[in-house]
This record gives C-alpha cells, sequence and structure tokens, in this order.
C-alpha cells in the first residue's frame, strides 16, 4: 500500500514539474528570454539634419565596389560610371537609379527614405 502511494506521489510531482516547466516556455514572461538575445535596432535618424555640402564626396575603394550593388536595382555597381550614395544610409545608386528614384519614388532614398545623396569617388 505504502509503496503504491508512493508511486502516485512521483506521478503526481512529475506532472506538476512538466507543466511548470510548459508554463514558463510559453508565457509572456518569456521576455527575460528575449532579453538575453541581441536584436540590432536601428540608430535612430535626426530627421532635422541639414543637406550635406554641395560638394561632399564618398571615397570608396574599387576592390570594394565589387562586392556592393545598387540599392534600387540590386545589381553590381559599375565603377567607371557615375555613382552616388545615399548620405544618410550609405546606400549606393547607379545615375540610371537616382532617376528612376526621382521619378517614381519622390527622389527619396529605397532604404531610408533621405533625399540626400553624395557623388561616390572611386579610387584604386
Ligand atoms: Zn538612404
Amino acid at each position: 500500500m505504502g509503496r503504491v502511494l508512493l508511486a502516485f506521489l512521483v506521478v503526481v510531482l512529475g506532472i506538476l514539474a512538466a507543466r511548470r516547466l510548459m508554463e514558463a516556455a510559453s508565457s509572456p514572461a518569456g521576455r527575460t528570454t528575449e532579453d538575453r538575445h541581441y536584436r540590432p535596432r536601428a540608430a535612430k535618424r535626426d530627421r532635422a539634419q541639414p543637406p550635406p555640402p554641395y560638394n561632399a564626396r564618398s571615397v570608396v575603394r574599387r576592390s570594394a565596389l565589387g562586392e556592393l550593388r545598387d540599392a534600387f536595382t540590386g545589381g553590381p555597381l559599375d565603377a567607371d560610371a557615375e555613382l552616388f550614395r545615399c548620405a544618410e544610409c550609405q546606400s549606393f545608386y547607379s545615375v540610371a537609379s537616382v532617376r528612376a528614384l526621382a521619378t517614381d519614388n519622390g527622389a527619396k532614398c529605397i532604404n531610408c527614405g533621405s533625399m540626400h545623396r553624395i557623388a561616390v569617388e572611386v579610387v584604386d
């Protein structure tokens, strides 16, 4: 009789422990779990930022350009063609893409919405 009672107790305790584990995993208190993970957030941009000076340039190495893409078309960038860069998020654009943004997107950057672009100077 004592053995049956003991077995019963062990089963009940096991069920209680399992239930507690399940609750801990699914409860909204899982926020502590979320806090343990690093989640990058976009830096807050200052919208009131003045436009960059007219002669502002972004100097980029030709070798680095090979790994970068046009933010509008997703195509490769031609280092020998005229290129532009968003002054805020640094996205690259070809002249054709800048024109397309001007006509179809209110001249706003496809990634951040900024209207400021600077020329890209390619160096070896
Ligand atoms: Zn941008």
